[in-house]
């Protein structure tokens, strides 16, 4: 970072994709700064399944998610760019300073970031939990509710009520099993799980040995405890019975909104509401100096997938690279 703190490239979100774009720009020796709105490294792999395994990406047959993000971090960041974390973009303006042309990123927390490139690996936008529709949920935050298991020992011992229909909500059910007090209530609004057939199948299994109580359709109403979680109240939606159940984490994976925020605003050209069009030859916007890769950036045939958004990412550093030296895009060896 030169002493203005201009960097050449900003990184904006730390998922797989912008930590495999800080490795191609620090690789070729290029200064990098990451800014990411989350408290932490990994994008969705992190937030959403730190704990799943992923059978997909190159060179790894069968890694967790969130080893997998570590790894990219440690491989990332071994050039030293500079991370920002906790703080949403916000505006993206061109300033002149010391005779060139800058971007000027400001962001929620009133940090000022300028570059001479930026590469948006935003993934889906920053991303907020669904919660449940109860009016006073958020005062339970950090005191027994939950939206996300990163770790599972955070759950040992704990009476556990999931609320949710999907794959995480069965997927959680079934892997704290060895882990919460049991059985594990599982709340869902309708009677029908849209998870894998074979996780429901193996819950309901799970429910004759008494490990698994499915409350559903079934809705919480109230929490009830002091200072901390204690209980809940789940009506039965069939038959409007209220039962109170014991619980000590209040699970509920409801899936995320994610929205592209303030970077829709920017005047790049959008593909659909959720993607930023981009020339997939170069990963460029319509906006000079301002790249996209990984879930963010579209184009026909777009498949999103974290190999996608690393080979997309390589494509993006080394073309930010060959605009701001001037240079023709050469891909680099990394080989020594
Ligand atoms: C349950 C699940 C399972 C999956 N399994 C697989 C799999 O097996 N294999 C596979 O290849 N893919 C899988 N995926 C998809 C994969 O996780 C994504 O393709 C990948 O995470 C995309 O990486 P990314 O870096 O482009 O975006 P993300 O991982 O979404 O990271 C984007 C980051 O940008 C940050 N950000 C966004 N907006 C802002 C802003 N305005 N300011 C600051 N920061 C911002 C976000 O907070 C986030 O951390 C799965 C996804 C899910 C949900």
């Amino acid at each position: 970072m030169s002493e203005s703190g201009v960097v050449d490239i900003t990184i904006l979100g730390a998922g797989p994709t912008g930590l495999a774009a800080a490795y191609y720009a620090g690789h070729r020796d290029a200064s990098v700064r990451i800014v990411e709105s989350l408290e932490q490294l990994g994008g969705q792999v992190a937030a959403t399944y730190p704990e799943k395994h992923v059978y997909d990406v190159a060179g790894h047959p069968k890694i967790q998610g969130q080893k997998l993000v570590e790894l990219c971090a440690e491989q990332g960041l071994q050039y030293g760019a500079e991370v920002v974390l906790g703080e949403e973009a916000k505006t993206l303006e061109r300033v002149q300073a010391g005779g060139e042309e800058l971007l000027e990123l400001t962001t929620s927390k009133g940090g000022r970031y300028r570059s001479r490139a930026l590469i948006v690996t935003a993934g889906h936008g920053a991303f907020e939990p669904r919660k449940l529709a109860i009016e006073d949920i958020e005062a339970w935050e950090g005191r027994g509710v939950h939206y996300v298991v990163r770790e599972k020992a955070l759950f040992r011992d704990l009476a556990c009520v999931i609320v949710g229909g999907g794959d995480s909500a069965l997927d959680w059910t079934l892997d704290l099993q060895d882990t919460a007090r049991l059985p594990i209530s599982l709340v869902h609004r309708r009677d029908r799980f849209r998870a894998l057939e074979s996780s429901v199948s193996e819950a309901r299994r799970l429910e004759e040995q008494g490990r698994v109580r499915i409350l559903a359709p079934g809705e919480v109403r109230r929490i009830h405890g002091d200072g901390r979680i204690e209980a809940v109240t789940v009506e039965d939606t069939a038959t409007g019975d209220l039962h109170e159940v014991p619980c000590d984490a209040l699970i509920t994976l409801l899936g995320f909104h994610s929205h592209l925020g303030a970077v829709a605003e920017w005047g790049l050209e959008l593909e659909g509401k959720r993607q930023v069009r981009v020339n997939p030859m170069t990963m460029e916007t319509n906006l000079p100096g301002i790249f996209a890769a990984g879930d963010v950036a579209g184009y026909e045939g777009k498949i999103t997938l974290i190999t996608i958004g690393m080979g997309e990412a390589a494509i993006a550093s080394n073309n930010a690279i060959a605009q701001i030296r001037g240079e023709k895009v050469q891909p680099k060896y990394s080989t020594d």
